[in-house]
């Protein structure tokens, strides 16, 4: 039952004393993975190990994998690693990074629509927006993100430069949570990702440890190639607002938060305010359920790698804007509300069931106690609504049902 509790959409029921996830309301979080003790609920995750069926492998890592192994690994020993683990290519997401930021401030510049803008890059709180805010689509920064843009570049430049068929390159990503993950096997923003799969950072961590602490041993910075780039991108609250340096911005991190921060732009209470970085994790992508290391320690050896390895690439501001009049950053797709059942489209029915849910509502005795199998009082009334659930289901229902009278 921690998970249906956990859970902030409502998406979790228990039936028959199994938890089972309503698809339509979930919003890859992981909150559930976490929170689960059994460790029941199982993501869609691939394995390293299915990429033998490409003749070329690349790989490119959430810039989250090298603040998994402390402060003294440069980024580039991550690399030596992952080549070693069996990749032919690893590539990095910082150029990308780079110009997106370049073309997220130009586009908060020219801007001129219902104000704030919300980041696009955290696949969480974009299905969150689409399920539980369909009032914010609208307000969602239509540009791709660092991962699908790097990844759509390999696509192109690899199969030419090898010499091999398209379907002969595969190319991986390096995942801290389920959202990026799901992101990349059932977009929303485009007919098919870049990638051909996507495996979980804490999957490929105890494979690629060893191969670190040997590469570690080997390495002499004079190996780093002259063209390599590194910087942490996004992985932490705050830092693609830096990079954006829009003036007037909001960073916000955490479900509950981000969920606060949305009621309030659907209250147009945050109206002063331009641009709005919604991550659904504790800290950003460092936080994610995927990763290996403490949140807290991740951040600190983010900020050492960036004082002692950071290698921005030089971002040619003609190009970008000129790749953004051909919209060549944007998604390929708008990104559209995805109404749930619970009150249907017609606004008869809506009515209908929104006061059949408050007359059944108010039989409950409203404690939430979770013994039905829904998280609240109120959700158990919408299920019974929807003609998922018995009246009998609620245990005092029941005992009032079957009291003999004395
Ligand atoms: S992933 Fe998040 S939204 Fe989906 S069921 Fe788990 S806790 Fe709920
Ligand atoms: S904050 Fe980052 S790690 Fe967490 S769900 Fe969003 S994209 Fe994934």
């Amino acid at each position: 039952m921690a998970c249906m509790r956990r859970c902030p959409t409502q998406a979790i029921r228990v039936r028959h004393g199994r938890a089972q996830i309503s698809e339509e309301l979930c919003v890859d979080c992981g909150l559930c993975l976490s929170a689960c003790p059994e460790g029941a609920v199982v993501p869609m995750a691939d394995q390293v190990t299915e990429m033998s069926r490409f003749a070329y492998k690349a790989v490119v890592p959430s810039p989250v994998l090298y603040a998994q192994f402390g402060p003294d690994i440069h980024p580039y020993i991550v690399h030596l690693a992952l080549r070693e683990l069996g990749f032919d290519e690893v590539a990095d997401v910082s150029a990308s990074t780079a110009a997106l930021a370049a073309a997220l401030a130009k586009y908060l510049e020219t801007y001129q629509g219902r104000r704030p803008l919300i980041s696009s890059h955290c696949p969480s709180t974009l299905r969150l927006i689409q399920v539980k805010y369909p009032d914010l689509v609208e307000l969602i920064v239509p540009l791709d993100v660092p991962r699908e843009v790097t990844a759509r570049e390999l696509r192109r430049s690899l199969p030419a430069k090898l010499g091999l068929a398209p379907e002969q390159v595969g190319i991986i990503y390096l995942a801290p949570c389920p959202a990026k993950i799901v992101s990349i096997k059932q977009p929303a923003e485009k007919e098919k990702s870049y990638f051909d799969g996507a495996v979980a950072i804490r999957d490929v961590y105890p494979v690629l440890l060893p191969h670190v602490v040997a590469a570690k041993r080997r390495f002499a910075e004079s190996q780093v190639p002259g063209d390599y780039t590194f910087d942490p991108g996004w992985a932490t609250t705050g830092a693609l607002t830096r990079f954006a340096s829009s003036a007037n911005w909001l960073a916000v991190a955490g479900i509950d938060q981000v969920m606060r921060i949305f009621d309030d732009i659907e209250n147009s209470k945050l109206r002063n305010v331009d641009f709005v970085e919604a991550m659904a994790c504790m800290m950003g992508c460092i936080g994610g359920p995927f990763v290996v290391e403490n949140p807290y320690v991740a951040r600190a050896t983010i900020e050492r790698q960036r004082e002692r390895y950071v290698r921005q690439c030089d971002v040619d501001f003609a190009e970008i804007e000129r790749r953004l009049r051909q919209r060549y950053y944007f998604f390929e797709h708008p990104i559209l509300p995805r109404p749930t059942r619970y009150f249907d489209t017609d606004i008869e029915t809506s009515i209908k069931r929104i006061k059949e849910r408050e007359r059944v509502y108010q039989k409950l005795r409203q404690i939430d106690c979770g013994c039905c199998g829904a998280p609240t009082c109120l959700a158990f009334a919408e299920d019974f609504v929807r003609g998922e659930a018995e009246l009998t289901d609620c245990i005092f229902l029941r005992q009032q049902e079957t009291r003999v009278p004395s």
